[in-house]
């Protein structure tokens, strides 16, 4: 979240990894690092939505205790540790329990280079899944004429189902189940997204972090390497505002 700090006279700080980081109330602590070009890796956080803390990747120290720091109110005198070693490697120990619970094949995916879970793991030095992998069986809908969703790829961010309730209002997606089981459902009487009114031009339809939601006949049109990912890094792009 954004703040106008225009008539703003307060003169909040906290320290992140020892830097001194300005910030007003209202503000969470992943806000104002975002805001102090702080990186802090996120999956689930997108400054369009209220903060949903399910993807954990975001947690910090905070004056000794984790919080996930998209949905942690900014405090002042607040002592934050991100960039630890040991966060880092907690961090890499989340992405790689969310690489073996689907089936994501990063060469050969159309999202390859543009996607958050793939340049998150390469951020943080992710590599190996290290866990046995889970292969579970999920599918692909292609039902839609103009979009598809490949469940492997899910990684249960919630993102199309905030989008499509509360900027497309149609509520087309939702989560059900938990553990292994979590699926991605769609709110139709045949659980098809083709029997849906789901359209290319909702909000959802652009907002998948990963290859799950994807657009029919468009996947190779700008090659890998020269993607978005590939040429800036997401860290980068993340402080400036360009991602998520
Ligand atoms: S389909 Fe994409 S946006 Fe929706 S929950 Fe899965 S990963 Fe997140």
């Amino acid at each position: 979240m954004k703040i106008d700090r225009s008539n703003d006279n307060s003169s909040n700080t906290l320290t992140i990894d020892g830097k001194s980081v300005a910030f007003i109330k209202g503000q969470t602590i992943l806000d104002a690092a975002l805001e102090a070009e702080v990186y802090i890796p996120h999956l689930c956080f997108n400054p369009k939505f209220e903060p949903h803390g399910s993807c954990r990747v975001c947690m910090v120290e905070v004056n000794g205790h984790t919080h996930c720091a998209c949905t942690t109110p900014a405090s002042q005198n607040d002592v934050i540790k991100s960039d630890t070693r040991e966060i880092n490697h907690d961090r890499r120990v989340l992405l790689q329990m969310l690489f073996t619970e689907g089936n994501h094949f990063c060469p050969s995916c159309e999202k390859s280079g543009n996607c958050l879970l793939q340049s998150t793991a390469y951020e943080l030095g992710m590599v190996s899944p290290h866990f046995s992998p889970n292969f579970p069986i999920r599918t692909v809908d292609a039902s839609h004429p103009d979009m598809l969703i490949d469940h492997n790829r899910c990684i249960f961010c919630s993102l199309c189902v905030r989008a499509s309730r509360e900027i497309d209002c149609k509520n087309i997606f939702g989560i059900s189940k938990r553990g292994s089981q979590t699926t991605l459902t769609v709110n139709s009487s045949s659980g098809r997204l083709g029997d849906t009114d789901f359209s290319s031009n909702d909000f959802a339809a652009n907002i998948c972090p990963v290859g799950a939601i994807l657009h029919k006949g468009v996947g190779f049109a700008k090659p890998i390497g020269n993607r978005s990912n590939d040429i800036t890094p997401l860290k980068t792009q993340a402080i400036s505002g360009e991602g998520a």
